[in-house]
């Protein structure tokens, strides 16, 4: 008989797979994207626009991020949009713009992949696939994802229980990658006054249950601007290994998410206090290893 790859130690009652668990993995698993390292002692920063919509948009958010100490650049060329009116992204054009970018400002850089017929596109021009939240239990995108040789961004589903993210991540890593980064991007409650609720307790819940690195976005996770800079001073607090935040050069004309985008101002003073929280938990915010524009 086939023994079950599941254990019994998810709080006692349900189980979660065994790639994925730190039963049999006591370490920490550290991702590289391009030489950043990912689940160490240094807290990674991944900032960028929410899409890429233009040369100058994505250049100029990119120039000032890298300045302020962005580690890795995100930037959707592929957008996963509510409405089939709104602004879908510039598919290859925003590829090639954000390989661009990377050779200037030498940061690697993470977008999104929705569907396995884009996996070797994307692969050909990313250096970390991003999984969106809408896509977290696409099996066929997972198994993909896990046959690709690249570190593979996992974005709770926003209806997804831990368990369920965890299974999730077990697709890929069955798939044979072990490169995949856990991201909190808040789930759907009955609360309305936030896009969605940023669940926090999942950081230290995810790392007590996992060797994988944990993210939080708290851009996607609240939905607004002015909660951004709080909610990612807390998730340093409470062990997170990374953050993704939206930044755009001008917010007020954002084609996608510019209400819960910083202003480069916004994003430098984070950072400045981001280094403080770091520092009093004994972390430190990743100093950027990207050439100086
Ligand atoms: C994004 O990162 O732009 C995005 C669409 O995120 P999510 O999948 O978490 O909604
Ligand atoms: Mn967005």
């Amino acid at each position: 008989m086939e023994t079950n790859p599941c254990n019994t130690d998810f709080n006692g009652k349900s189980s979660i797979p065994s790639k994925v668990s730190r039963k049999g993995h006591p370490d920490d698993t550290i991702v590289k994207v391009n030489g950043i390292q990912v689940g160490g002692n240094e807290i990674v920063i991944i900032a960028g626009p929410c899409a890429v919509e233009s040369s100058e948009q994505l250049f100029e958010t990119a120039r000032s991020v890298s300045a302020g100490g962005a580690n890795i650049l995100r930037g959707g060329a592929f957008k996963p949009r509510s409405s089939p009116y709104s602004f879908q992204g510039m598919g290859e054009e925003g590829l090639k713009l954000l390989s661009l970018v990377r050779e200037e400002t030498g940061l690697p850089i993470v977008t999104e992949v929705m569907d396995t017929r884009q996996i070797e596109l994307v692969a050909s021009y990313a250096d970390m696939l991003q999984i969106g939240s809408r896509n977290m239990q696409n099996f066929p995108l997972l198994k993909e994802a896990g046959m690709c040789r690249k570190p593979i961004l996992l974005k709770r589903g926003m209806m997804a229980t831990i368990e369920e993210f965890l299974l999730a991540a077990e697709y890929i890593l069955s798939h044979g990658n072990d490169q995949i980064i856990l991201c909190e991007r808040g789930i759907r409650t009955f609360e309305t006054s936030t896009r969605n609720t940023l669940d926090l307790s999942a950081v230290p819940m995810l790392k007590r249950l996992s060797h994988l690195p944990v993210i939080v976005d708290p851009s996607h996770g609240t939905g607004i601007r002015w909660m951004v800079p709080p909610m990612a001073k807390a998730a340093i607090a409470v062990g997170a290994d990374g953050l993704i935040m939206e930044v755009h050069y001008k917010p007020e004309v954002a084609l996608c998410d510019g209400s819960q985008s910083l202003s480069i101002d916004e994003f430098d003073l984070l950072m400045a206090d981001m280094k403080k929280i770091a520092k009093a938990i004994g972390r430190e915010i990743s100093v950027p290893t990207a050439k100086t524009v």
